[in-house]
């Protein structure tokens, strides 16, 4: 009998890890702390223009469908892993389930709980169109039930006997011969600098707003108004490249280059700028795609330090222009902030229940600096974006060479 193997995280890294060893024959535990996995990407929106730009958003949805699906995978949701002991071949895990009062597997996701639900906001939430599994969730500090009143009604209307509000969290032990790691990572919060004014003024997203906004609408519209922008500025590196976060987070120029590209190709007569301090084109075919960008978006190299809004709504971006070595100001009226990937806020507690490392920045580390797989935890491997910024390609290998490192770890203990 082949010993399980213990993933935690259920991103692309993870998923493609746990997609890897189950088709190896192995049993997976695939750990995930929401409520439906998949991860940052899950919601990613096709860049595609009249042509495929390989921004590979596509891939998630299909590995959702495998791992879902493939008989070796057990999938724990709302679960987190508070204690690890032993060692390669033989981990012994403490993991807590957070109560499911709405049932994964009975849940039809009808939607009449929500309906009848009478607090507001809504306690029960509706998954997204892409969640796995596709139920319903309760917010326990919305709940009246939960909250300790009398309020019975969406349990006296579901269809199938899917609400149990006397379910408690649940402990539960596991033993597995290896864990990969694959907690994935935290999208900068603009908020932390205070003059791009994320948050103050509408008509400031950030890329992962763009994300949301394309995978739900299709196209873009200006917050404040619902018109289409004409006038769009990119700003790059927000929370990449400064003091505090000394690495390039490696994907931002690429979706910022792609969404311009559909925007561009939505409405021609838009004009986008994109501000950068220097532009990553790293990766296959990716150079070409910036001189086709080229052709019908502008690049300024400069560095926004502030933006401020108008009497009449614009935005004036106040940026030092590096090639000219001057201060200049101009007006968009829609700017967003290509925000890159920060480590979790909570590695150092997975880094204190596992015994693993941190290194710099607060990305997990590995024993080598050559490897960058292993951690100093014999049996214990890093996949994806917890361990360095990665775009979907890079983690889905850094996924499958966690898995190999995995299995031929549990070879040698044979
Ligand atoms: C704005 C933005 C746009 C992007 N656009 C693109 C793009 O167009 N193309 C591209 O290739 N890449 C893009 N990326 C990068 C892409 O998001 C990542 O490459 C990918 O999501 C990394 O996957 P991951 O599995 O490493 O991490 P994640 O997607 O972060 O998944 C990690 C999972 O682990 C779970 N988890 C965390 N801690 C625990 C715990 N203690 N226990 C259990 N579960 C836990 C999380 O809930 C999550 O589900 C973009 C990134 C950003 C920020």
């Amino acid at each position: 009998m082949k010993k399980p193997v213990l993933v935690i995280g259920s991103g692309v890294a993870g998923m493609t890890s746990a997609l890897r060893l189950a088709n190896s024959d192995f049993g997976v535990y695939l750990i995930e702390r929401e409520a439906a996995i998949g991860g940052q990407a899950a919601f990613f929106c096709c860049k595609a223009t009249e042509v495929c730009t390989k921004c590979s958003a596509c891939l998630v949805p299909q590995k959702l469908k495998e791992v879902a699906t493939h008989p070796r995978i057990s999938i724990l949701t709302d679960s987190m892993v508070t204690r690890v002991t032993g060692g390669v071949g033989n981990f012994q895990v403490e993991l807590w389930q957070k109560p499911q009062y709405i049932s994964r597997e009975r849940c039809i996701a009808c939607g009449i709980c929500l309906e009848i639900c009478p607090t507001e906001p809504k306690a029960i939430h509706p998954p997204s169109p892409e969640a796995v599994p596709y139920s319903y969730v309760i917010d326990e500090s919305q709940c009246f039930r939960l909250r300790g009143q009398k309020c019975n009604l969406c349990q006296g209307v579901c269809p199938t006997n899917a609400m149990d509000f006397d379910r408690e969290q649940e402990r539960k032990e596991l033993s597995v011969g290896a864990i990969i790691v694959a907690t994935g990572f935290d999208v900068f919060n603009a908020r932390e600098i205070g003059s791009l004014s994320y948050g103050r003024y509408p008509n400031v997203l950030t890329g992962l707003d763009l994300e949301r906004i394309f995978s739900r609408e299709g196209c873009l519209k200006l917050p404040s108004r619902g018109k289409e922008p004409q006038n769009i500025a990119f700003i790059q590196c927000v929370g990449s490249r400064d003091e505090s976060h000394g690495y390039c987070s490696q994907i931002c120029c690429k979706y910022a280059m792609r969404f311009a590209r559909v925007i561009k190709y939505q409405n021609p007569d838009a004009q986008v700028t994109i501000f950068y301090i220097d532009l990553q084109t790293a990766g296959k075919g990716f150079a070409e795609f910036y001189e086709e960008c080229r052709e019908s978006i502008r690049f300024v190299r400069g560095v926004p330090v502030e933006i401020l809004e108008t009497s009449s709504r614009e935005l004036e971006v106040r940026f030092e222009n590096i090639l000219q070595g001057k201060v200049g100001r101009e007006l968009f009226d829609l700017v967003i902030l290509s925000v890159g990937i920060a480590p979790r806020k909570d590695s150092w507690e997975m880094a204190r229940i596992l015994g693993i490392n941190l290194g710099d920045y607060g990305f997990f580390d590995t024993k080598e600096p050559f490897n960058s797989i292993e951690t100093n935890v014999e049996g214990i491997f890093l996949a994806g974006t917890c361990q360095s910024p990665k775009d979907i390609p890079d983690s889905i290998a850094h996924g499958i060479s966690a898995a190999e490192r995995a299995t031929e770890a549990l070879e040698r203990c044979k």
